[in-house]
């Protein structure tokens, strides 16, 4: 599968996005988000988190690089990495820890860490499109490939 594109013509529909990728993905694994500042990634990040049933803020982890949630048992970690100067600075996080287990992490900003973060399952590559967003997905493996699979079949189902 070479990718899929989808459009959230709103912050509604991004968040809406973002639950059916909560539900597509199981809650294990590493997304990268990729597009300009402004462009839905922390937005998509939300509806993400409140699709595994968070219900209080989620703030953007500009400042602290990143933020944990636990969930119905699940581990999810918001990274943004934005302010990220040298990709060592993640060592120092513990960077190694979120990535081993079970969690899903998400990742803004994942090129500031080039050379530390693991490969993703998935990128996301967000972009201005007519008011809205186009979201392109590129899978990297097999993982990846299941959950645009999943995400493809319910969109089928949503047009019917
Ligand atoms: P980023 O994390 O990429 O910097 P944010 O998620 O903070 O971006 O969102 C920036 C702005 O874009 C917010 O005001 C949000 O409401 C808006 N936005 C998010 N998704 C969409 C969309 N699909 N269409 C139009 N505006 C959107
Ligand atoms: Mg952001």
């Amino acid at each position: 599968m070479s990718g899929l594109t989808f459009y959230a013509a709103d912050e509604a529909a991004m968040l809406e996005f973002g639950a059916r990728l909560a539900e597509a993905t199981g809650g294990r694994g590493v997304i990268f988000l990729l597009g300009d500042l402004g462009m839905g990634k922390t937005t998509l990040s939300r509806g993400l988190i409140r699709g595994f049933g968070h219900q209080g803020a989620v703030k953007s982890p500009t400042f602290t690089l990143v933020e944990p949630y636990e969930l119905g048992g699940r581990r999810i970690y918001h990274f943004d990495l934005y302010r990220l100067v040298d990709p060592e600075e993640l060592e120092f996080l513990g960077i190694r820890d979120y990535f081993e287990g079970d969690a899903l992490c998400l990742i803004e900003w994942p090129q500031r860490g080039a050379g530390v973060l693991p490969k993703p399952d998935l990128t996301i590559t967000i972009s201005a499109h007519g008011g809205g967003r186009s979201l392109h997905l590129a899978p990297h493996g097999p993982r990846g490939e299941a959950w645009c699979a999943a995400l493809q079949a319910g969109q089928q189902r949503h047009h019917q």
